[in-house]
């Protein structure tokens, strides 16, 4: 997925662990090959060759995920959106942009993006993107939920304990060997060697995305690698948003959000959902929580 996975498992010896570690990998290579956008094999990449053409018939599992990924676009008001995806053609967070698009460029792209026109039929098992030059992509999804399916299978195999760490999308199960909870430790997004608190996490996931490894720089101002689906421009203002959830698929495609949402919206939305907490820090090193955070003098690190 072109990110980094950490994978620790709690077992008896280090034979056993590697070889529960091994089953781990290779299910996240599994969804790898069925939601990348760069594999041209993909069925993901088959749905968006044929945007504007054909419905395409997926894997249960791929059509659930999008099913689930276009549930979260209305739950948000379509900050969230999979296909946000056509816009990697003006945006590019590889270094390689070197001018500000043009807004006839960003307009004409943004014309492609929108969740409304994601056809899907439960019965056939069918995605259409109806319209050509129409794109889904992962990005904002599918770590957590290569994660979550990880973890699912390392506790069905009878692990005891464990954390699925995919490049700061962390979910965990069990305790440590000693009987303590792990604990994830935030960072201050301003200052990378200090963190604001350290957290347990219990049986749960939290995720944190930050605009301060992907952006682009323009006239001094930094645009994030998030892109609002409705205007077609990167968000601003929020630097870092980490989101406490029952899965990582969750809480990965609500830190995304957050970013598009903005502060105030963002953290009403988050209050307003059972077991989800957030804490997002803003450009100029704020940090805002949701009502069930309790982190005292976070501000005055
Ligand atoms: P990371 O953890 O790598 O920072 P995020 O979870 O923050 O990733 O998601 C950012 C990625 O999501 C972008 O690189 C892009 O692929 C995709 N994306 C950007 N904007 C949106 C959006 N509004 N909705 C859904 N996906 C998006
Ligand atoms: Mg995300």
């Amino acid at each position: 997925m072109g990110s980094r996975f950490d994978i620790t498992v709690v077992a008896n010896t280090e034979e056993e662990g590697s070889a529960y570690i091994q089953l781990a990998i290779d299910e996240i290579k599994r969804i790898e090959g069925l939601i990348s956008s760069w594999d041209e094999h993909s069925q993901t990449s088959l749905i968006n060759e044929k945007a504007g053409v054909e419905a395409v018939i997926v894997e249960a599992e791929l059509f659930e995920l999008i099913q689930r990924a276009v549930r979260l676009s209305a739950l948000t008001d379509g900050a969230f959106d999979i296909s946000y995806a056509s816009m990697d053609r003006i945006w590019k967070f590889d270094g390689s942009m070197t001018n500000m698009p043009s807004d006839a460029d960003v307009k004409a792209s943004v014309a492609k993006v929108g969740f409304q026109n994601i056809v899907l039929d439960a019965q056939k098992h069918t995605v259409y993107l109806a319209k050509k030059g129409m794109k889904i992509g992962f990005g904002a999804i599918g770590k957590g939920y290569a994660a979550d399916k990880a973890k699912a299978l390392l506790m069905s195999k009878g692990v005891q304990a464990g954390i699925i760490n995919a490049s700061g999308d962390m979910n965990s199960w069990g305790q440590q060997p000693d009987g303590q909870e792990w604990k994830v430790a935030i960072v201050n997004p301003m200052d990378k060697h200090k963190t604001f608190a350290l957290l347990p996490i219990k049986d749960g996931a939290v995720v944190t995305s930050g605009d301060y490894e992907k952006y682009v720089e323009f006239g001094g101002e930094r645009y994030s690698h998030i892109i609002d689906p409705r205007t077609g421009y990167p968000s601003k203002g929020i630097v870092s948003a980490t989101v406490f959830a029952p899965s990582a698929e969750l809480a990965d495609a609500l830190a995304t959000s957050l970013f598009v949402m903005g502060i105030e919206a963002g953290i009403d939305m988050i209050n307003q959902l059972p077991k989800v907490d957030c804490i997002i820090v803003d450009d100029k090193g704020l940090v805002h929580q949701s009502d069930n955070i309790l982190i005292e003098n976070m501000n005055k690190q």
